[in-house]
């Protein structure tokens, strides 16, 4: 490497210095010559799912990144368009002051449609520019095109068992053993920061190589001040102290996950959602965590966990072998249903006020805290599509809108699930009854009477079964007969089977 070599690490979604791979392997190739660049693509400003709540989340996780790397010596150009322009301007400056583009510019992986694109677009133009790209894997464990399926019918995995069984007989090989050992690592790193003795291993800043100049950090504060006002929700905490804070507390629930994951009243599960969202951990650091890799048995709770995660890496094998579910029903038989769409059922669905009090708590907890209870997202994802006959993707949209872990691969899954328009989905005929979910999974109405003050007052067994009788007149009458909605349901996915 010549004196003057640099590289620059664009950061998307691996928002982390901590066992982050291409970040890595950057600082070791360059001796630590490494500069983070991040860019405000309006495209995601844009789009109509956009969620303030979860993008301060994301503006705070890169406010610390950037404290993070400067106290590592390293630096954060934080540019406000999208990566076409944000580097075309950057080297169009570097250019015209005669200094050295970055021999290699590098990326994590992604596997969102839009991004892929955008990647191979501006892997394309980098070569233009005579600089080389290097790529690594990070938030997800196996890669999609790493899962092959040797059985026949030929084609990828469509069903979760097979695939979770091929995923668990590469789990066990040295390879995946030796990816999750490297971003153990990160762990022990994060530990060492959060008692302030990581010594600084970077050794460029901005200011080095563009000259004195703002590295756009009022970009990043102008957003988060003006987005802060649209937020209504509390946000978790970031950065080390947020991560390691939730890996101790699981720690302490793995041994009745698989009971406590089911009850929404009860904090029984990781809560690690937002912190893969944005890259803030990712599933290898999780499963290292608790060094689930290691062990020959599992416990129960430790089983079901690893499970959970097998199925977030199935949500991106099955959109990255089918990009096409991002606008569509995975089912092609069930791709035009006749929704009735009726606007006032989905605003009442949307406030928690459609007289189900399972569904209204569990859409009054995502209004009000940003996340939803997995048992709970899938009955209100139910009750949207078969109990309302509202279109699927109009829920899809509205999590979007509202979730801090709110990311398109899962919600898409959960919500073709729900609606059986899916891959290994809930079969059509099968429906959720709002009242039997309740009983069973909130018996003691505690859950329920957390996020509806209304009933409060009521007892368990009445909330189940609510009648003209023990209602209060606060709480509104059920907007629907869920026994007439179900056999309509079945009606309208009848008429498409075939
Ligand atoms: P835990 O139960 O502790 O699980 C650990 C991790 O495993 C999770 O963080 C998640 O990454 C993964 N996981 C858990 N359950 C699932 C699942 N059913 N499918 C895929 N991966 C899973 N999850 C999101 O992260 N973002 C979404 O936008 C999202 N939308 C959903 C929409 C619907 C309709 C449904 C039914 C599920 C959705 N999920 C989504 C999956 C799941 O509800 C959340 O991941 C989980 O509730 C997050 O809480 P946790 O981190 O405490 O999960």
């Amino acid at each position: 490497m010549s004196e003057g070599n640099y590289a620059v690490h664009w950061f998307r979604r691996d928002l982390r210095v901590a066992g982050n791979p291409m970040l890595t392997r950057l600082q070791d190739e360059y001796e630590g010559r490494v500069l983070g660049m991040f860019c405000f693509d309006k495209t995601f400003l844009a789009r109509p799912d956009f969620s303030p709540a979860r993008f301060q989340f994301y503006l705070k996780t890169l406010e610390s990144l950037r404290d993070e790397l400067r106290a590592l010596g390293s630096d954060l150009l934080v540019c406000d368009v999208g990566p076409d322009a944000a580097f075309a301007d950057l080297f169009k400056r570097l250019l015209e002051t005669r200094r050295n583009l970055p021999q290699t510019v590098s990326w994590n992986r992604d596997y969102e449609p839009y991004a892929i694109e955008r990647d191979q677009r501006m892997q394309k133009w980098f070569h233009e520019q005579g600089v080389h790209t290097a790529t690594e894997r990070d938030h997800i464990l196996i890669e999609p095109h790493e899962i092959v399926k040797g059985t026949k019918p030929s084609g990828p995995y469509q069903i979760f068992t097979p695939y979770s069984r091929k995923w668990m007989e590469q789990f066990r090989t040295p390879e995946i053993f030796d990816r999750i050992e490297e971003q153990k690592k990160g762990l022990t790193y994060l530990r060492k920061l959060r008692k302030g003795s990581v010594e600084p291993n970077y050794s460029l800043t901005w200011e080095k190589v563009l000259g004195p100049g703002d590295c756009g950090w009022a970009v990043l504060q102008k957003y988060a001040k003006e987005n802060a006002q649209k937020v209504t929700v509390a946000v978790p905490a970031t950065g080390a102290a947020g991560v390691l804070g939730q890996l101790e507390t699981f720690r302490k629930r793995m041994d009745e996950f698989a009971g406590a994951r089911d009850v929404p009243s009860i904090e029984g599960t990781s809560r690690f959602s937002v912190y893969l969202k944005n890259g803030s951990l990712t599933t290898a650091q999780a499963i290292a965590a608790y060094d689930l890799h290691k062990k020959p048995k599992l416990t129960n709770g430790e089983a079901k966990f690893l499970s959970q995660l097998i199925w977030r890496e199935f949500s991106y094998y099955i959109l990255a072998k089918n990009p096409r579910v991002e606008k569509e029903a995975f089912d092609e038989r069930f791709q035009r249903i006749e929704w009735g769409n009726r606007l006032d059922w989905f605003e009442a669905w949307k406030q928690g006020k459609t007289g189900f009090p399972i569904v209204d708590a569990g859409m009054r907890q995502l209004n009000e805290t940003g996340w939803m209870h997995n048992r709970v997202r899938m009955i209100v994802a139910s009750f949207l599509s078969k109990d309302l006959h509202i279109n699927w993707q109009w829920g899809e949209q509205y999590f979007m809108e509202k979730l801090l872990d709110g990311d398109l691969a899962l919600n898409n899954m959960g919500w073709q699930w729900a609606a059986s328009t899916g891959c290994d989905a809930q079969p059509y005929f099968r429906i959720f009854n709002p009242s039997l979910q309740s009983k069973k999974f909130d018996p003691d109405a505690t859950y329920i009477k957390e996020f509806i003050p209304e009933l409060r007052g009521v007892a368990p067994k009445a909330i189940h079964n609510l009648s003209d009788a023990t209602r209060p007149k606060a709480y509104p009458a059920p907007i629907v007969s869920h026994d007439q909605q179900r056999l309509l349901a079945i009606q309208l996915y009848k008429a498409q089977r075939s």
